[in-house]
Parts: structure tokens; C-alpha cells; sequence
């Protein structure tokens, strides 16, 4: 049988990290089965749905290259559809209408809540053969007693007691179709195989399954992702973690790096940690995911973005680089060997805005010394800036090697251990303590631009004299 499956997020928010994880393995699990992936938009929630996080979400997905086999469909078109549904249930006498008010259920739930019980509807209305009006909703009637079992590609055997379940509600009082309704109706009607969805859908599940044999639909499989949690082991949230993918691309983390990142929250493939979409279409097997939360480690992604980063050509890179370039005011115009200065600081950080930002001073001038950096080797380190000046000064020819004798000789006279020597001469050319080796740094300036740096720095110390 063909594998079908489907990603089916309601848009009442960003696309978050948790739902491209499962748009993700429902996407590798559709392709490596030769089957279809779907995008179903859950908007029946009009208060809290919006075009703009529809598009936001269609958008993102698209940007990491899970585009669907077909347009998406969008529930809130489909109305009819459900109604329809629901008449079936009704036909079969799978479902009754219940007039009871919220006051009713309000109490209901406070008496189940002082004995200490589940609050659940108790089905009062169940015989009492209501007819349909304004005020009364359409409950499946969910069987009271045995168990509802169904196997999970994850999980395994998972078992519930129907006596836990309670007569769910299919229409509400306006006739409008709930959550569960349309979800069931939809996976049928778009010959969905394959339910992939996050684990705090389990328990709607059985309901689910309810529903399904009310309208004689065949059963589907499943598989049950476990939860994405922050570095606190809670679960994933804006709290403790940036949560939108735009605001990781906004950081300058490439597509590749997230769909690394994600497909590694919950499964594993040996020591393999760095994958592409193709890789994961090849090595994923749903069964292996872990049932345990997953933790989503920033510092980890920062290691796959760097991998990421590493593998690009210094072409592809570069044109990678260019909106963050722009987004920080770096004209890379302004200087002849812009393609060297790219080349030696590529990988100074694990993201692309972070690079951008150490390129800052080798564009335009130091604006600032960190101060702790400041405090700790520029001052007090005159001599060392003269010595260094004035044999750099006097360089016939000016590239790495030539500094770096420069700099070699500087420590054997001055007799300084290494920090000593290159961290105010660092700190003079870049405003901080992190750069290239020293010799590469200051041969990416030319002679003339060195020396008034340090002579800057020369008279920054004697004015914090
Ligand atoms: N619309 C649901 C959600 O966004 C998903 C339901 C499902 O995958 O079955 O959580």
C-alpha cells in the first residue's frame, strides 16, 4: 500500500521548531516509501487562525525543501465534508444529541473533581432520544466498556480503557465540526496511511480511532513522536528557547544545519551526526525513534552549523554571507582583498551573523576596545605596540610570513610570554582579543591602516593615563 502522509498544523502561531520536526519525519517517511506527503491546514479555530502564520509556516517549510506531492488543503473550505460525516454517524446511530447546559457541565465536572474522579462527561443524554436544536450538540457514543489497543511505530502496543473516554462532542450547537471530527474525516478523504504527529496527540488518539469505526473508515498507522524539550528538560517553549525556525535562519543557521538538527531530536543512526536531506531519506527508520523527550541543545546546533557552514564552497558561502554582510553595514567594495578577509574569518563563528560580526572591523574602523579585554592587555602595554610599530614599519615586503618574523622577534627581545605580545596588538587591530592567528590578521590590513591602528591604541592609553 502506498504510504501517505501529512503534516497538519494549525495556524494559530510561528512555525516552531517542535512542528518542522514533525513535518520533517512524516516528509522522509512519505519519500523513502516511494509515497506522498501532504499539508493539511487545521484553521477551524477562526478566532485564533491567521493567513499570515498559514503563510508563514507554508513558507518555512518550503525554505527547508519539505514541499508537499500536493496543494494543501484547508479545513476551514471543507465544512461540508464533516456535516456530511456527521449525518453518517448519526444514520448508523453512533452518535445522540445533548442539551446540557454549561452550568450542568460546570457541576458535573466540580462533583467527578470532590470524589476524586477523572471529570468526564457521564453520558446522561444518551437515551434520552433528543431531537437537534439551537441548543444542543451531536457526542459520538464511544463504547463504555473493553479496551482500545492499536500499535505504534514508536511505542509499540498502546492500550486504552474506553471507560476512560467520554462521549466526545462531533458538532457543536452553532453545527460547526470539531477537532476530532475533521481531522478523522480529513485523513480518510485524503487516503492519509500514516498518522505522524507529536506525543501530546496520543490520548486523542483512541477518540480518534472512535470516530474512525463510526464511519466504518479502515484504521490508520502511527507514530508518535516524542516531545522536543529545552536544555531545562521541559518542554520545548519561547521560555527556554528561541522557537521559531525564521528567527534561526535570521541568525544565519543554514536550512541544512536545522533539518540536521532536527532529525537528530529523537533519532539516532550510530556515531552519524551529520546529515542531509538525502542522507536521512536513505537512514531514517521511523522504529528507531526513541520514546524518551528529546533535548534540543543549542550548542549542539551550533556544531552542525559549523559542519554545515565548512562544507559550502567559498563561493556558495560567500553568497550565504552577502544579507548579513548587508544587515551589519559591511560594504565589502571598500576593500581590494575582501575574498581573503571572508576567507581567513569563515569560520571565526558558528553562525553567519556571527561572522558578519567579527568582519565588522576589518571594513570600517574600531569603534570601541572591549573593555575587559582592554583592562587586561592594551594597558600597560606601550612598549610593546612601539616595538612592534616600528619594525612593522619597516617591513620592505608585507605578507604573513614577513609579520610573523616581526612578531617572532618581538617576543625573543621583549621576552614576553605569547598573550602578552599579541593581545594588545590584537585588540589594537580588531577592538577584541578573538581573530586569526596574529600574523594573518594584520596582514589582512596593509601597512599604513596597521599603523594607525596601533597609533590609536597609543593614544587611547594615554588618555586612560
Ligand atoms: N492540528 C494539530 C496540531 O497542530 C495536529 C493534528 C494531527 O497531526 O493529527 O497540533
Amino acid at each position: 500500500m502506498t504510504k501517505v502522509t501529512r503534516f497538519a498544523p494549525s495556524p494559530t502561531g510561528a512555525l516552531h521548531i517542535g512542528g518542522v520536526r514533525t513535518a520533517l519525519f512524516n516528509f522522509v517517511y512519505a519519500k523513502q516509501n516511494k509515497g506522498k506527503f501532504l499539508i493539511r491546514v487545521e484553521d477551524t479555530d477562526a478566532e485564533r487562525s491567521t493567513k499570515e502564520f498559514e503563510s508563514n509556516i507554508l513558507k518555512g517549510l518550503s525554505d527547508i525543501g519539505i514541499d508537499p506531492d500536493e496543494s494543501p488543503v484547508r479545513q476551514s473550505e471543507r465544512f461540508n465534508l464533516y456535516k456530511l460525516a456527521a449525518e453518517k454517524i448519526i444514520e448508523t446511530g453512533n452518535a445522540y444529541w445533548c442539551d446540557c447546559s454549561k452550568e450542568a457541565l460546570d457541576e458535573m465536572r466540580k462533583e467527578q473533581e470532590s470524589a476524586g474522579k477523572k471529570p468526564m462527561y457521564d453520558g446522561r443524554s444518551r437515551n434520552l432520544g433528543l431531537k437537534r436544536s439551537d441548543n444542543t450538540v451531536l457526542r459520538l457514543k464511544t463504547p463504555k466498556d473493553g479496551e482500545l489497543a492499536f500499535h505504534d511505530l514508536v511505542r509499540g502496543e498502546v492500550i486504552f480503557q474506553n471507560s476512560e473516554l467520554d462521549d466526545l462532542i462531533l458538532l457543536r450547537s452553532d453545527g460547526s465540526p470539531t477537532y476530532h471530527l475533521c481531522n478523522v474525516v480529513d485523513d480518510f478523504s485524503q487516503g492519509v496511511s500514516t498518522v505522524i504527529r507529536g506525543e501530546d496527540h496520543l490520548s486523542n488518539t483512541p477518540r480518534q480511532i472512535h470516530i474512525q469505526q463510526a464511519l466504518g473508515y479502515p484504521s490508520l498507522e502511527y507514530a508518535h513522536l516524542p516531545m522536543v524539550l529545552g536544555q531545562d528538560k521541559k518542554r520545548l517553549s519561547k521560555r527556554n528557547a528561541v522557537t521559531s525556525l525564521q528567527d534561526y535562519f535570521d541568525q544565519g543557521y543554514l536550512e541544512s544545519s536545522m533539518i540536521n538538527m532536527l532529525a537528530r531530536l529523537g533519532w539516532s543512526k550510530g556515531d552519524k551526526e551529520i546529515f542531509y536531506l538525502d542522507d536521512l531519506i536513505e537512514d531514517f527508520r521511523i522504529q528507531e525513534v526513541q520514546k524518551a523527550g528529546a533535548v534540543f541543545d543549542s550548542a549542539k546546533l551550533d556544531w552542525i552549523n559549523n559542519h554545515h557552514l565548512a562544507a559550502l564552497s567559498f563561493d556558495a558561502f560567500n553568497e550565504r554571507l552577502a544579507p548579513f554582510l548587508d544587515s551589519v553595514g559591511i560594504d565589502v567594495t571598500q576593500k581590494k582583498n575582501s575574498r581573503e578577509i571572508i576567507a581567513a574569518l569563515r569560520s571565526s563563528k558558528p553562525t553567519l551573523l556571527g561572522v558578519a560580526r567579527d568582519l565588522i572591523p576589518y571594513f570600517s574602523e574600531v569603534q570601541a576596545y572591549d573593555e575587559k579585554a582592554a583592562n587586561k592587555f592594551l594597558i600597560g602595554s606601550e612598549a610593546v605596540l612601539e616595538f612592534v610599530q616600528r619594525k612593522l614599519n619597516g617591513l620592505e615586503i608585507w605578507n604573513e610570513e614577513s609579520i610573523d618574523n616581526v612578531l617572532k622577534e618581538a617576543q625573543t627581545k621583549l621576552s614576553l610570554p605569547t598573550p602578552k605580545l599579541n593581545q594588545p596588538i590584537r585588540i589594537a587591530m580588531t577592538g577584541s582579543t578573538q581573530s586569526p592567528s596574529l600574523g594573518l590578521t594584520l596582514s589582512l590590513f596593509d601597512s599604513v591602516e596597521v599603523n594607525n591602528r596601533i597609533d590609536s591604541a597609543l593614544k587611547y592609553l594615554a588618555n586612560s593615563n
